[in-house]
């Protein structure tokens, strides 16, 4: 049986930006590979600067790829002029990071919420307008009172919730969340998770969930892809990615999460990944986590590990690890003890 066609399929997706300084690009997404099956959440991690965010407004084509492709339900939607792109890009909506700076503040709720329609369905009449405003905005938990007032008379996650209202209207299939939490306080941010999930089982949505909190995305996430510098280096299932990552920077990003016990997690996990982000516009040759990879070797810094599946869809780049089944030298689980010996310490 073939499987099902993917809602959206982006393959070897690059973005470069240029660098202002020298000859040499931004590389900022490179090479990015993966799938989203439809009613699926798909969490996009990684540090800060990684290229989650390009990744999100380069599919949704903000930006103009650099090379490589984007496939909305079957259709190459890389290419297409804006006028073309018009009924693909009604159906995949965008939910920005920053709530305070994503709407406009001399503008009302309604004409907020409306502003997608005025493009994509200017003939309708305003009566009807006012409608669709007022649905959207009671699927977000906002009501008509709310209509005439202006975005800095709410709170970050009211204005977060204008702004997914605004996301809804024209009922998109694909959502691109970009980190659509991080700027709201921490007792708002379960509220709007929550949200996201029930308005996902009742419209049959479709979610990108971009963060950098990998407890929230295992919270959302039916599969997690993990970037590095511009590339994927990780993508699995989410339980078989939080019990059983594989990438040594996914593991490293694992250990990082703040345990209840620190002093039982010293034993049990891996060390935190050490050192900066390498520059996007001079990369490592090779592996571009080698610089701060506690199981680095020579290969590493000679060929750029592909992405490769290890079996049951989990997808590692990687030189630890072979092609279906495992290499000779594959790592089962990487240990405190495995990395301390690498480093020349001494576990305690
Ligand atoms: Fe580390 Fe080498 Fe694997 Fe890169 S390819 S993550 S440097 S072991």
């Amino acid at each position: 049986m073939t499987a099902p066609m993917p809602l959206l399929a982006v393959e070897a997706l690059t973005k470069h930006f240029p660098s202002g300084t020298r000859d040499k690009p931004v590389r900022a997404l490179d090479g990015v590979t993966f799938t989203v099956r439809r009613g699926e959440t798909f969490g996009l991690v990684g540090e800060s600067g990684c290229g989650k965010s390009t990744c999100a407004r380069t599919i949704i084509r903000l930006y103009q790829p650099t090379d490589g492709r984007i496939r909305l339900d079957g259709t190459d939607i890389t290419s297409l002029s804006q006028r073309q792109l018009r009924p693909f890009r009604r159906r995949m909506q965008m939910i920005f990071q920053d709530p305070y700076a994503s709407l406009n503040a001399r503008m009302t709720v309604r004409d907020i919420v409306a502003e997608p329609l005025a493009v994509h369905e200017s003939a309708l009449p305003k009566a009807e307008v006012t409608e669709r405003v007022e649905l959207a905005l009671s699927q977000v938990g906002l009501s008509r009172e709310h209509l005439l007032r202006y975005a800095h008379e709410f709170s970050g996650g009211q204005r977060q919730r204008i702004g997914i209202a605004r996301a809804l209207i024209l009922h998109p299939e694909l959502i691109l969340c970009d980190e659509p939490i991080s700027a709201l306080d921490v007792s708002i941010q379960a509220q709007i998770v929550n949200l996201l999930r029930q308005l996902q089982e009742d419209l049959d949505l479709t979610y990108v969930f971009i963060a950098h909190d990998l407890s929230m995305v295992r919270y959302m996430a039916d599969r997690v892809g993990v970037m590095y510098l511009g590339q994927l280096v990780e993508v699995a299932d989410a339980p078989a990615l939080y019990s059983h990552p594989l990438h040594p920077y996914t593991q490293g990003l694992l250990a990082s999460v703040p345990v209840p016990d620190p002093a039982a997690d010293l034993v049990a996990r891996p060390p935190a990944i050490e050192g900066d982000v390498p520059s996007p516009i001079d990369p490592p040759s090779g592996c571009r986590f080698r610089t701060r990879c506690p199981l680095a070797r020579p290969i590493c810094g000679e060929a750029s590990p592909a992405l490769t599946d290890t079996g049951d869809g989990h997808e590692v780049a990687c030189h630890l690890y072979g092609g279906p089944g495992q290499s000779p030298d594959h790592p089962s689980t990487t240990t405190t003890s495995d990395h301390q010996n690498h480093l020349g310490g001494n576990p305690t």
